[in-house]
């Protein structure tokens, strides 16, 4: 009999959905950490962010990607789905997120991507906590089980919580046997620049409203720690003059109060006190120009 042979499980799991389902909130709740950014705003993630969540000698890896778009026609779009799409093919296990009340023609989309792939796919019913009737999940789940083998569906509510932690015991057996890539209580290996540049992106758009559009982007020009204080100067970048004056606002005040509400975060994520300054500036059809968004990052 063999006793205490050291098995241990690793593997990258994808998030992938279309914009909106809750992808972000499930993988903040499965981390019980802020560290990506979620919006009733669509597609306010853009890099693929990666999580890790370490369990006993189970340790996956997620990644958050952007979403996937059908029929857009901007270059900042195309670049996203390919993204999203190699995504796919790279990792372990692929979890599908839908709203359980609301299947559209882009979630038909995402399970068209699914048909080549050889990745165990979990489908999750997104947003329970919404359903009056929770019998009206059977004719979807009967409807999903048609349209891939996936080895399992759960529905469950990312932002309650509730059934999250039986969704992680169904990704455990999934994982494939290997050591642990990243250390235990290790959460992130995203750099605190661009956790920083994401919680300034959350503030923007919780703050200057729906009107403003999603190729809005932030740029940490600099990041000086000094010791007991970090001076950060970020750069927003805006299609727009309009869409300057929509996040400056009024005397200033609404860039004042993205900035003050970034600046807490950060300080909270760094432990360290933080000096924020924002300055917001105009690059007219920057989201058409795939070079620029190359040197940004976003490939
Ligand atoms: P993503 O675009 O797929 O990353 O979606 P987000 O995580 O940003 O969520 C989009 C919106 O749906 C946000 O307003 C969330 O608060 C909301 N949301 C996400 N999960 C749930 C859920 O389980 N229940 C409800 N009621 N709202 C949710
Ligand atoms: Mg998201």
């Amino acid at each position: 009999m063999i006793l205490n042979t050291p098995h241990t499980y690793c593997g990258y799991v994808a998030i992938v959905g279309r914009p909106n389902v809750g992808k972000s909130t499930l993988l903040n709740q499965i981390l019980q950490q802020k560290l990506c950014i979620t919006s009733r705003k669509p597609q306010t993630t853009r890099h693929t962010i990666l999580g890790i969540q370490t369990n006993d000698v189970y340790q996956a890896i997620y990644v958050d990607t952007p979403g996937i778009h059908m029929g857009e026609k901007k270059a900042l779009n195309h670049l996203m789905n390919k993204a999203a799409k190699r995504v796919l093919h790279d990792v372990d296990v692929v979890l599908v997120v839908i709203d359980a009340t609301r299947f559209t023609s882009e979630d038909e989309y995402v399970m068209s991507l699914l048909q080549h792939l050889s990745v165990p796919c979990l489908l999750i019913i997104n947003k329970v906590d919404k359903l009056v009737n929770k019998a009206d999940l059977l004719p979807l789940i009967e409807k999903m089980q048609q349209c891939h083998p996936f080895e399992a569906i759960v529905p469950l509510s990312a932002k309650t919580g509730q059934q999250v932690s039986l969704l992680e015991q169904t990704i455990q057996p999934l994982l494939p046997e290997g050591p642990h890539l990243f250390g235990d209580d290790q959460l992130t290996d995203r750099s605190i620049r661009f956790l920083c540049a994401e919680l300034l992106r959350e503030k923007i758009f919780r703050l200057s409203g729906q009107e403003l559009p999603y190729s809005t982007t932030v740029d940490i020009e600099s990041y000086q720690d000094e010791g007991g204080l970090v001076r950060i100067h970020a750069l927003i970048w805006v299609e727009k003059e309009t869409h300057k004056r929509m996040i400056i606002g009024n005397k200033g005040e609404k860039l004042k109060a993205i900035a003050t509400g970034a600046r807490k975060d950060i300080e909270k994520l760094i432990e360290k006190r933080v000096f924020l300054q924002c300055w917001c500036k105009v690059k007219s059809g920057w989201s058409e120009d795939e070079g620029l968004l190359r040197q940004l990052g976003y490939d």
